[in-house]
């Protein structure tokens, strides 16, 4: 649904049509229709129409239509767009120009602001970039003045960066500790703390019971704080309601958003769900837009973090849009290894979720020496393989995960299964690990032997159509050894689907 539907001719009615189509999805996004299509081809951020044209571009995940003529703009040419804004911090120029905002930080054990480490370069007079809290009323008031923003032309979703707010400086960074996040936990300890929890915490005045004065018996500076953090007590809990509270604030945000556009909207936060603390805010969102870790440095050797990532949001049955990690993008910045981008892209196809199209200008890249820098991604190298998808969207769309054990084939080669209910038709995706770094190029895997059990092969038919972005395709017989099935692919370059259709339909 709607992903390339165009806006260019409906009239009144059938947007209002569109309207309640669309509210079916984000009514029953846990369980419903998908709201999206496995062959949709999704940019980070906007681009000119030439580049959209390049990769058949269906949505734009992370904002860049805020205006109603950019809204128009993606919508005349099939696209769904977004509105996005971050709940990290009102940035070094505001907090040195608006006192109430500056006020309204992140604070530490001592009181002091928390700095965001990852911006040491964005300082305006010598002010730096300190965490927003998002329990404090005038930040809370900043954020939604930026969703209002944001939504101000319409666009069909929303996109949230940074949703940890306040809770992202309190893992690891030695924040959360001002007035009213020590007043929202005191009310969290009513609402979802036991008596015996208080009882055996040593609690017995909830009502005058001040976080601060418990964890500096432990420690008394930031210092000392973040080498035993994880030790004090009531931690967890206290964890636990920042990372809750910003998840209410993202569904809060939400909701503000779709009443600024004026009809439903999507909903997608940058969350890194490998990491837990993203995973409460998922339940709010109609897709995850985020930031994966492919360990560029290593080749194609730590791939597992991705695979994972992709595992935990089809267990959450939430969609998700990965791009790879500042410091992925600048390895690749700085090494030019375009082949390896490909395989995060066909392999994050592969298990049925999207990588969004590196970005022809601004591809955010970060490292320690050069903080951020922008990378621009050649469209020559990475538009073949999104026109593939799109070329066979029928081997894509529609068909969900299938159990791949049992499955056989050489070790160097990643499988996934997946399965179209409706056609009893199967892709098999099988790429190839083996990179050479140096040559930034993979070696070719030849007569590869793919064996189905007969869980898998049941039904299906007697050839397999194998779909590569760079070679024509090519049909090879299916045999049958008992009840399995075995087809040979005489050569996996860097990634083939084996679309096999169900016995009786070639
Ligand atoms: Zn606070």
């Amino acid at each position: 649904m709607g992903g390339t539907l165009s806006h260019k001719s409906l009239g009144k009615i059938q947007r209002t049509i569109l309207t309640l189509i669309w509210i079916a999805p984000i009514v029953a996004a846990a369980a419903g229709p998908p709201v999206f299509k496995h062959s949709d081809v999704v940019f980070m951020y906007s681009a000119d129409a030439a580049a959209y044209k390049a990769y058949g571009a269906t949505f734009v995940a992370w904002g860049g239509a805020s205006t109603t003529s950019s809204v128009k703009m993606h919508h005349d040419l099939g696209i769904r767009c977004t509105g996005a804004m971050w709940c990290l911090t009102a940035g070094a120029r505001l907090l040195y120009e608006n006192t109430e905002l500056r006020e309204a930080v992140s604070r530490d054990i001592e009181g002091n602001p928390v700095a965001v480490p990852w911006l040491f370069d964005h300082t305006f007079k010598g002010m730096p970039t300190y965490f927003g809290c998002t329990n404090h009323p005038a930040f809370r008031q900043h954020v939604r003045e930026q969703v209002r923003k944001a939504m101000a032309g319409g666009a069909d979703g929303l996109h949230i960066d940074d949703h940890l707010g306040t809770a992202g400086s309190v893992i690891g960074h030695g924040g959360g500790f001002c007035d009213y996040c020590m007043a929202g936990f005191r009310q969290y300890l009513k609402n979802h703390a036991t008596p015996e929890q208080l009882a055996k915490a040593g609690i017995t005045d909830l009502e005058r019971f001040d976080y601060r004065d418990w964890v500096r018996k432990y420690a008394a500076t930031r210092k000392e704080y973040l080498k035993i953090w994880r030790k004090i007590p009531l931690m967890d809990l206290f964890e636990r309601y920042q990372v809750e509270a910003a998840a209410e604030n993202v569904r809060e945000l939400g909701e503000l958003g779709a009443q600024i556009a004026g009809h439903p909207i999507l909903l997608s936060a940058n969350a890194p769900i490998l990491h837990e603390q993203h995973r409460p805010v998922v339940k709010y969102l109609t897709h995850i837009v985020s930031e994966t870790h492919f360990n560029a440095s290593q080749g194609t050797t730590r791939l597992d973090d991705a695979i994972k990532t992709f595992e935990i949001a089809r267990q959450l049955e939430k969609p998700l849009a990965a791009t790879a990690f500042g410091w992925d993008w600048a390895h690749i910045h700085a090494t030019s290894a375009t082949e390896l981008v490909r395989v995060w892209i066909a392999l994050t196809y592969a298990h049925g979720q999207w990588f969004m199209v590196p970005h022809p200008t601004r591809q955010w890249c970060f490292n320690n020496e050069r903080g951020t820098h922008w990378h621009r991604a050649p469209i020559a190298e990475y538009a073949p393989l999104y026109q593939f998808i799109r070329a066979n969207a029928r081997w894509f769309d529609d068909f969900e995960w299938a159990d791949a054990s049992g499955v056989q084939t050489t070790p160097s080669l990643i499988c996934t299964v997946r399965r179209n209910e409706n056609r009893r038709a199967l892709a098999v995706h099988v790429i190839n690990r083996d990179y050479d770094p140096k040559t930034d190029w993979m070696r070719p895997a030849k007569h590869v032997r793919i064996t189905l059990p007969s869980r898998l092969a049941e039904g299906l038919g007697g050839t397999a159509n194998l779909l590569r972005y760079d070679a024509a395709p090519q049909t090879v017989p299916i045999r049958r050894e008992g009840g399995r099935a075995v087809f040979e692919i005489p050569e996996v370059r860097l990634w083939t689907v084996a679309g096999i259709e169900p016995t009786g339909s070639q």
